[in-house]
């Protein structure tokens, strides 16, 4: 099958430049020609999209997102009243509603089944490309760990996702070994606390050194890296002397931190729409208050490190943790990433080309050049002036996913 795109301009975000009356050629899902109309043939069989009024980009991508998590707060009760089958059900209107926000790839950080990638790929629902974490990894009482005081754990028990809570080094590289066997693109590890744990504090380093070391390994002898959920500085340090890839969150980075990062060339995925969220669900009265109370106490602090690490040229790689907030909702990150001094352009790359690197997809996702996936989205204007076009879902009036109309809104 051979698609052509027609567009008002096509925007290529590592030039951070505008083609005018250009149209892109997908073919068999992969793009095969992109420019000005005048120098492109378009096979005389191609289904002739026409995006008149639209700017064409290439679709987004988001290195952090939780397709299993509902989005909507956290009420106990009703956590309880979930069976696991519920959560994984949840995952399709979670991976439709990323698709039409113009999200056509993400890495999934933890909780979500292979099944549902799977489900995805062989066409069963919509969805958007995924590599996926299966599960995070943290200590006994670290971020995953959902035991209560009371005794009551309330993990979730799907059966092909594995238990979250590892301790030492030899049982880490078993469970390493059992993540990837459950499907695992990456490997998840929680070296701090977090804010939507109950028994730990974002301020404290978790895992040891040897266990993250451990992990890194046994990721890389099968190919696969460790992507770490990050907030206290000591876990941040102690992840990168580990060798993670990524720093999630990263919430209290120093001139020592940040040295590291860029001596390592690691990216920092921020999320910072995270707490946001944790505070909005918090004043609607769908947060525990121990969540609540962490969220305020890091929403400042966070901002002001991923301040300092833009200016410190940091690779920020786009990632949102949606599942905390609404899924489709991931593209107000744009905003908070620009207001903390990121321009617009370096805003796009970091959900295009900045994130298909950092998560292994060079060249394939995140690009329109000959040879990539054929996933693009459309929106009425150039978001390099107005970032709110790609910001919000309803402005995103196209979405092509290997060469196919997931999304068409009139214009
Ligand atoms: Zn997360």
């Amino acid at each position: 099958m051979i698609t052509a795109v027609f567009g008002d301009a096509l925007l290529d975000p590592v030039r951070a430049e505008l083609t005018p009356d250009a149209v892109v050629v997908i073919e068999d899902g992969r793009v095969t020609a992109r420019g000005p109309r005048s120098t492109i043939s378009v096979p005389a069989d191609a289904l002739k999209l026409n995006a008149e009024g639209l700017t064409l980009l290439p679709g987004l991508v988001d290195c952090h997102v939780h397709l299993r998590s509902q989005g909507t707060g956290r009420d106990l009760t009703d956590w309880l009243g979930t069976p696991p089958s519920l959560w994984v059900a949840a995952t399709v209107p979670a991976a439709r509603l990323t698709l039409e926000a113009g999200f056509t790839a993400i890495r999934d950080a933890g909780g979500t089944p292979a099944g549902v990638r799977m489900a995805v790929e062989r066409g069963i629902m919509p969805g958007p490309r995924m590599k996926i974490a299966v599960v995070g990894l943290s200590q006994t009482g670290g971020h995953t760990d959902q035991h209560f005081m009371c005794g009551v754990n309330i993990a979730p028990r799907i059966p092909d996702v594995p238990n979250s809570v590892v301790d030492g080094v030899e049982p880490m590289r078993q469970r390493v070994r059992e993540t990837i066997r459950a499907g695992a693109d990456w490997i998840k590890l929680c070296t701090s606390g977090g804010v939507l744990s109950p028994n730990d504090d974002p301020h404290h380093a978790t895992l040891t050194v040897g266990e993250i070391r451990a992990a890194v390994e046994e990721a890389a002898t099968q190919g696969r890296k460790v992507m770490a959920h990050a907030q206290a500085n000591q876990g941040i340090k102690n992840a990168l002397i580990g060798g993670v890839a990524t720093i999630e969150h990263g919430i209290w980075l120093d001139d020592d931190a940040i040295e590291m990062m860029l001596d390592g060339g690691n990216a920092l995925v921020p999320t910072l729409v995270a707490p946001l969220w944790v505070i909005r669900h918090a004043d609607e009265g769908r947060m525990p208050k121990w969540a609540a109370d962490k969220g305020r106490a890091v929403f400042d602090d966070h901002k002001e490190s991923v301040r300092r690490a833009i200016e410190a040229g940091v690779r920020i790689a786009f990632g949102t943790d949606t599942g905390v907030g609404p899924h489709g909702s991931m593209g107000e990150e744009f905003l908070l990433l620009n207001e903390l001094g990121m321009e617009p352009a370096d805003c796009l790359r970091s959900a295009t080309s900045v994130a298909a690197e950092t998560i292994g997809w060079k060249g394939e996702v995140g690009t329109l050049e000959p040879g990539a996936f054929g996933d693009l989205i459309g929106v009425p204007g150039n978001p390099l002036e107005n970032l709110e076009l790609v910001a919000k879902a309803a402005n995103v009036h196209l979405v092509v996913k290997g060469g196919e109309v997931v999304k068409e809104r009139a214009a």
